[in-house]
């Protein structure tokens, strides 16, 4: 089912605005991400859903229901919490049917809707353990099978793969990622791992302080961030971000054709479709991810300082003139520290901001 958010507001006793006017709608069917720095209220934003807080203000639907003032329990919605909250004193079989112990279903019902989610979830062995007798990977798939087993229309996840170590953690997540597309059932899940959050959402809420700074595709949040904010949040190594002025084109027209962005000393092309957005004596922020730097003989020039190796590509950090210039290369292909380089945006893959607001100039 839908889930539509409209000019939601939370602020806690103390007076922290956790959610800020925000308005959302989550389609139906869809894996939905919230992503965002520790503290932008991203929890807070599930619980409201879940109806585990109240919001101060706004409505909250799901389908066509107003469900703001419904108590959890009827909102036909099911959570799964970072530290699984299993029962320790139950077995993994009454764990997944206490939901439907909850809602009265016949026992016998229940031991057959359990073992049926068990058994979809690779638990068909374990039905008679307890949790403390389960791996962190087994733990987290008992809780999926609880919440699965009151076949919810909207599943609410807060960190799901938190608590798994690295390897389990990318074995886990294509397990969610194919459990959610069989099931096609509305999930919202909270992380701040933008990896996870780019590899399993159809869409991605990037949040800061309350309210979402960009909603998109996986891909759209990471080829063009709307701000810097996003910029500097979404990448496994962060993106380029330098100050630099529009200037007239070397002794061109003075048209917008000709003009260029100043950056640490190097004139680069404005992009083409956003040449007249732009005027001479404009600051601008430039944004370029180390993936798409290339060394060319001329370019913002620096000095290698550190080489990190990421496996099959190095980072490059480049000391300039003005702030450090980060760029990655090719196993094999790395430079010497101390070396001198020139670096230069792959065309078509520098993104330009306006260093008042911060947002993308498009
Ligand atoms: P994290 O990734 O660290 O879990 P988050 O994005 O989930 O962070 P929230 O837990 O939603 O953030 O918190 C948002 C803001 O609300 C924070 O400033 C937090 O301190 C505050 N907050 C959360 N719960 C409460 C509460 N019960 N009472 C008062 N303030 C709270």
């Amino acid at each position: 089912m839908k889930v539509s958010l409209e000019e939601v507001t939370k602020v806690f006793d103390g007076g922290v605005t956790a959610l800020d006017a925000l308005s959302l709608e989550i389609q139906d069917g869809e894996f939905f991400a919230l992503l965002g720095p520790s503290g932008c209220g991203k929890t807070t934003l599930l619980r409201t859903i879940a109806g585990l807080e109240t919001a101060s203000s706004g409505t909250l639907r799901i389908g066509d229901r107003d469900v703001t003032g419904v108590p959890p329990g009827a909102r036909d919605v099911a959570m799964v919490f970072q530290d699984y909250a299993l029962f320790p004193h139950m077995t993994v079989a009454d764990n997944i049917a206490y939901p439907l112990r909850i809602k009265k279903v016949g026992r016998a019902e229940r031991r057959a809707k359990a073992a049926s989610t068990g058994e979809g979830l690779s638990l068909g062995g374990l039905m008679e353990r307890r949790p403390a007798q389960l791996s962190g990977g087994q733990q987290q798939r008992v809780a999926l099978a609880r919440a699965m087993a009151a076949q919810p229309t909207v599943f609410l996840l807060d960190e799901p793969l938190s608590n798994l170590d690295a390897r389990l953690r990318l074995e886990a997540r294509t397990f969610l990622k194919k459990l959610q597309h069989d099931l096609d059932v509305t999930t919202v899940f909270v992380t701040h791992d933008q990896a996870e959050a780019l590899a399993l959402a159809d869409r991605i809420a990037v949040m800061e302080s309350g309210r979402i700074r960009q909603l998109g595709t996986p891909r759209e949040v990471f080829q063009r961030p709307a701000n810097v904010f996003v910029a500097g949040f979404i990448g496994s190594t962060p993106m380029n971000l330098l100050d630099g002025e529009c200037v007239p084109g070397d002794g061109e027209t003075a048209t917008s054709w000709g003009h260029r962005i100043d950056v640490a000393g190097v004139r680069l092309p404005v992009p083409e479709e956003i040449v007249t957005e732009l005027a001479p004596g404009d600051k601008v922020i430039v944004g370029i991810r180390p993936e798409y730097l290339t060394e060319s003989d001329e370019g913002i020039k620096g000095t290698v300082e550190i080489v990190e190796n990421l496996g099959t590509t190095s980072l490059v950090t480049l000391a300039t003139t003005g702030p450090n210039v980060q760029l990655t290369v090719p196993e094999g292909r790395e430079p010497k520290p101390g070396a001198t380089l020139h670096v230069t945006p792959r065309p078509g893959r520098m993104l330009v901001y306006r260093a008042d607001d911060g947002e993308l100039i498009a």
